[in-house]
């Protein structure tokens, strides 16, 4: 970028940016934590099922005896705590904000937790929503974990970019569906983590297709297979069915009661991380 076309912030530009004026906008986490892999779940656009495979993956990962926490960045679409059945308040301690922990064990910070009503939206401008992101990655007590996976709110905007630019990610999954719109969406999501070096562990293609209860063949509802991922240059790491039982146990925060491993190659390659 020439000076006279620089915009002053460096989160939009290339690393190679020769009038990038900071190294790093990196921010540490708390100083009481220890956690080893950081891994946003991001989307094109919203109601692909991006929370829902946030929450499987988390699922997937404790049950192979990893410690698992959730930072639901999605401030004003929360839906992790709803998802594990979370309906306690954040209560904080000289090291920090608690997350609340699901029956097995998995961390979980979300918007929701802080709202005295959490059926009220959060009504909030872009800066202060990112702040509240912020804080959950540098003032919560996450303690020792193996993997934290972030559910980012969808698309390109000022959330996102905050996490991408504050957060030392090791990778990013992206969750899409196979309408031809939601594919060019994702193209510009994945430009977006192209721009900031993040790199994109594989592509998940929920709500693919449904099979039916009777024949048990396979129906592609929304025309099916029209995204080709290899001309993205990423990894299509699984699809996955709609599933109505998948739906209800999200519904009454049940999801700990997934099983599945529809996600494995998923997990696989998060584990090589
Ligand atoms: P996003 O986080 O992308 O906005 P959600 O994960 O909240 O989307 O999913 C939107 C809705 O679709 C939720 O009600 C969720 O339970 C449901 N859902 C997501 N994936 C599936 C699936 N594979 N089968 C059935 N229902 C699903």
């Amino acid at each position: 970028m020439s000076e006279n076309s620089c915009s002053g912030n460096c989160a939009s530009c290339g690393s190679n940016c020769s009038e990038r004026k900071q190294d790093s906008l990196f921010e540490p986490t708390g100083k009481y934590n220890n956690i080893k892999h950081t891994i946003a779940v991001v989307s094109g656009k919203g109601g692909v099922g991006k929370s829902a495979v946030t929450s499987m993956l988390a699922v997937s990962l404790c049950k192979k005896g990893y410690k698992v926490g959730i930072l639901d960045a999605d401030i004003t679409g929360p839906s992790i705590p709803k998802a594990f059945g979370i309906t306690s308040k954040a209560m904080q301690n000289d090291k920090g904000i608690l997350p609340a922990q699901t029956k097995e064990g998995i961390k979980i910070v979300s918007v929701n937790m802080m709202l005295e009503d959490g059926e009220q939206p959060v009504v909030w401008r872009g800066p202060v929503i990112a702040g509240l992101v912020k804080q959950f990655w540098t003032d919560v007590f996450w303690g020792d974990l193996d993997y934290l996976l972030i559910d980012c709110p969808p698309g390109t905007g000022d959330v996102p970019l905050t996490v991408f630019q504050t957060i030392k990610l090791d990778g990013a999954v992206m969750v899409t569906s196979p309408q031809d719109l939601v594919s060019l969406i994702v193209k510009k999501a994945l430009n977006m983590a192209k721009m900031m070096n993040i790199n994109i562990i594989g592509i998940v293609e929920n709500m693919s297709y449904v099979v039916c209860p009777d024949c048990g063949k396979k129906f592609s509802v929304f025309g099916g297979g029209s995204a080709s991922y290899d001309d993205f240059g990423v990894k299509l790491l699984g699809k996955l069915p709609i599933d109505p039982s998948l739906a209800a146990m999200i519904d009454s925060g049940s999801v700990e009661h997934f099983e599945g491993d529809l996600l494995s190659n998923a997990v696989s390659e998060i584990e090589k991380l």
